[in-house]
């Protein structure tokens, strides 16, 4: 049977628009990642207008079909163009996009309830991760509110990567058990994450770097991991592009994961759905009311909705909406930028992060290098603008340590946003109320720590005994002075 397509970067076809639609993704944002269009080379050129007509023409408003924002660069431009710029030269600003202007909203996925058991503030992967492993433990009195499209926090814009290479027991344990429900979470949810199990390699360029993977290694060995610490020569067995001068040592895990984060949070959201709990997507926490040292309901746009239970897991934004409620959180939002190249065969296995400059890129199951750098004097607050400084400063990074990548182009970036707690460490359990459950701060990790995370957050509020992790990391630690801060942190 003739297919029609719609995007032939991405080999979508008008079928495959019509599916996502009658799935519940109306709008052309959630269209994008539900199906792919867009992200291919062209950027939604050719398949754009296509996809929002086709759109038009099944019910979506006007407000729903807004253009996403094509990410620069505009044309697929090489590393070592990139690599010959000065970044200090370059801006620090927002970058582009800037805001959108003003459009109709798109429309809510549901009528708001008057009443549940659970309300869940945000959609990311912490929040429709417990939405679905409490409904799995019988809990399914549960309305998730998310104020934009699924995917469109961190959860979205990560780099998918999974390691149980940690400087603690305790986020090893809670890495491994996410690795472990990585390997059937697919057969699972009924959906390809592209889980590759490619190992990560740190590399360490400096003998402090040396001396901190050495310990490490004793740790991960204690725990059952298979890290070994390799000689250059050895690492170039793992990656042969890699220039063998660049560091002294390297840290390698076999067992590391990458994934394709955004079926992972289609996933949750998809069966979190059909075993009853309510998704409201376009819906924007205001405000809470509450009675004495409980809160009694959510207000949102739409409407209040009461509740027993209140959980914050709006990620960068958890501060904003903690505030709404009087109570204080000391998380920080900070960007974080990240790109993809053109796809290329498969030549490398593992994520690769440098521990001198906190590079780390992987290659993904479509081909293409994915990867991130942070800014060290990158400005406070929320901001997911795309800067050019970045793409120079990564590409410099990259080409140093693996030169051959300098022949390759950068077809893509955007940005989002760590929720960056005082010691790096998440912030769980309840704050301020008695029933006002935190789940966030998760910083540069949250995404392979959710599969374990809400597992156990999931469990506890449906009646087990609570998990270390909900005793040691409550707000009140930063009082107590009891923080012990983890800084193998990458990005
Ligand atoms: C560039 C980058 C790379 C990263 N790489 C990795 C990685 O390789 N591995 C890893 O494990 N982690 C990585 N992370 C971190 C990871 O993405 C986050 O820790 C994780 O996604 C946080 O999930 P979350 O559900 O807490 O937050 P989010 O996914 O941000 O979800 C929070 C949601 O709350 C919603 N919200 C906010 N305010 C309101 C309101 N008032 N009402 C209703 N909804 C609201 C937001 O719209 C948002 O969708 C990376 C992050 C970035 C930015």
């Amino acid at each position: 049977m003739a297919r029609t397509f719609i995007c032939t970067c991405e080999d979508v076809t008008v079928k495959d628009v019509r599916r996502a639609f009658e799935k519940g993704y109306r709008d052309l944002e959630s269209v994008k990642r539900y199906t792919g269009i867009g992200t291919g080379p062209c950027q939604g050129k050719t398949c754009l207008a296509i996809a929002a007509r086709e759109l038009l023409k099944l019910g979506a408003t006007p407000g729903e079909v807004m253009p996403f924002t094509v990410r620069p660069p505009l044309h697929p431009t090489f590393f070592s163009a990139l690599a010959s710029l000065d970044p200090e030269a370059l801006p620090l600003d927002e970058g582009v996009p800037r805001k959108p202007a003003p459009v109709e909203k798109p429309r809510p996925s549901g009528a708001l309830p008057k009443k549940a058991h659970v309300v869940i503030v945000g959609g990311g992967i912490m929040g429709l991760g417990l939405a679905y492993n409490l409904a799995k433990r019988g809990v399914t009195d549960v309305v998730l509110i998310e104020r934009g499209y699924l995917t469109g926090g961190a959860s979205g814009r990560n780099g998918g990567g999974v390691r149980a290479q940690w400087t603690t027991p305790t986020m090893i344990r809670l890495a491994q058990r996410s690795l472990a429900i990585g390997d059937s979470f697919a057969a699972e949810m009924g959906i390809n994450t592209w889980f590759r199990r490619g190992g990560y390699l740190f590399l360490a360029p400096s003998k402090k770097q040396v001396e901190r993977i050495e310990k490490n290694a004793v740790l991960h060995n204690e725990h059952g991991m298979r890290t070994r610490v390799l000689t250059p020569a050895e690492a170039k067995d793992v990656v042969p592009e890699l220039d063998p001068t660049r560091f002294l040592a390297a840290s390698w895990n076999p067992d590391d994961a990458v994934v394709f984060p955004w079926p992972y949070v289609w996933g949750y959201a998809t069966r979190a759905e059909a075993l009853g709990v309510k998704v409201l997507t376009f819906t924007r926490v205001t405000g809470f009311e509450s009675e004495g040292k409980r809160l009694t309901a959510v207000k949102t746009d739409q409407g209040t909705i009461q509740a027993d239970i209140v959980v914050n897991a709006a990620g960068a934004w958890s501060p904003e909406v903690a505030a709404l409620a009087g109570v204080k959180l000391p998380n920080e939002p900070e960007r974080h930028e990240i790109l993809v190249s053109e796809p290329l065969k498969p030549f490398l296995g593992p994520l690769v992060s440098n521990l001198g400059n906190g590079l780390y890129f992987s290659q993904s199951l479509r081909g293409e290098i994915v990867g991130g750098m942070a800014d060290p004097n990158e400005p406070e607050g929320i901001q997911m603008g795309s800067t050019l400084r970045f793409l120079s400063r990564f590409a410099r990074a990259l080409t140093e340590v693996m030169p051959i990548t300098g022949g390759v182009k950068v077809m893509r970036q955007w940005a989002g946003c760590y929720d960056v707690t005082p010691d790096n460490n998440p912030i769980l359990g309840a704050a301020g109320y008695d029933n006002f459950l935190q789940l966030n701060g998760w910083v540069g990790h949250g995404f392979m720590m959710a599969p374990a995370v809400t597992e156990l957050m999931a469990g506890w509020m449906a009646g087990d005994p609570p998990d270390e992790i909900f005793e040691r990391f409550t707000l009140s630690r930063f009082e107590r002075g009891e923080t012990a801060g983890e800084d193998f942190i990458i990005g």
